[in-house]
């Protein structure tokens, strides 16, 4: 490697270490004082220019547009729960024998490699500076454009006091935040049950884990009376907790609801870039 390119290297490695390094820290800090960071923490090093996560070519986006043309490509998927499929409008066999509660299901992207990484650091590793960059994936997504102009409430995931106490932000608030801050509603759906973490349990154990773990603010369920919400999370896996959070979201009869995630989990095998 020349001086060049070296001195190239440290830089942009510097430059990532005071935009996620310093994020992480600012919102590990906010922690401590109890105050909740929502966008703050992330956009106080937003103007920092970055090394793309995944290429590595700098100076670019934390993902450059090369790196979002070559991995977060639509693919067909099923229009009730997004999982990847082999045409377009083909519901796959189990949304047409047991359906969702939900009328549709949005994602941006599959919940893989590169994204997987991505989200992790977002997630478990206290970088609430991925949210915008996250966020901009999800509203490149076919159809989620549509959803926030036909002005749907977006209602984020809600995370048990205990967790984001522990975590420091909730990572699927900030993804709505930066999708459409006026139309989210962060306090009309609570977490009430602290339960244990969903992907440390078997499958047949998740829906039974969730049972009147979410909650409406009865002073609020007007708001949602025939609106169509969007519920917002990060990934989903099994939907187990979104089918949960959902049902009990239909109980202020709302005029829809529809998921939207950034990441999907796809069943084995069948997930191409
Ligand atoms: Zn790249
Ligand atoms: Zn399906």
């Amino acid at each position: 490697m020349s001086k060049g390119e070296l001195l190239l290297k440290r830089s942009s490695q510097y430059i990532d270490f005071m935009r996620y390094g310093l994020s992480s820290w600012f919102s590990e800090a906010l922690k401590s004082t109890g105050w909740k960071p929502g966008l703050a923490a992330d956009r106080a090093w937003s103007w920092l220019p970055s090394q793309c996560a995944i290429c590595k070519v700098w100076p670019a986006r934390a993902v450059c547009d090369e790196c979002v043309a070559a991995f977060a490509q639509p693919v067909h998927r099923c229009p009730r729960c997004a999982l990847q499929r082999p045409s377009a409008s083909a519901h796959c066999p189990e949304c047409l024998t047991d359906p969702p509660p939900w009328h549709d299901a949005l994602t941006a992207v599959s919940y893989q490699w590169p994204w997987v990484d991505l989200i992790a650091q977002f997630k478990y590793q206290a970088q609430p500076g991925w949210s915008g960059t996250l966020a901009s994936l999800m509203h490149s997504a076919p159809g989620v454009e549509d959803a926030l102009a036909q002005g749907s409430l977006l209602v984020p995931m809600p995370m048990h006091k205990l967790r984001w106490a522990e975590r420091g932000f909730n990572p699927a608030l900030l993804l709505a935040q930066h999708l459409s801050p006026a139309t989210t509603c962060a306090d009309v759906l609570w977490r009430v049950r602290h339960t244990p973490a969903q992907r440390s349990l078997p499958r047949s154990e998740r829906l039974k884990n969730l049972e009147g773990a979410f909650q409406l603010d009865p002073l609020k369920t007007h708001l949602l009376r025939d609106r169509h919400v969007l519920l917002v999370d990060d990934v989903m896996t099994t939907g187990a907790s979104l089918r949960s959070a959902t049902k009990a979201l239909l109980a202020a009869g709302p005029a829809s609801v529809s998921i939207l995630v950034l990441a999907r989990t796809e069943r084995p095998g069948t997930a191409k870039n």
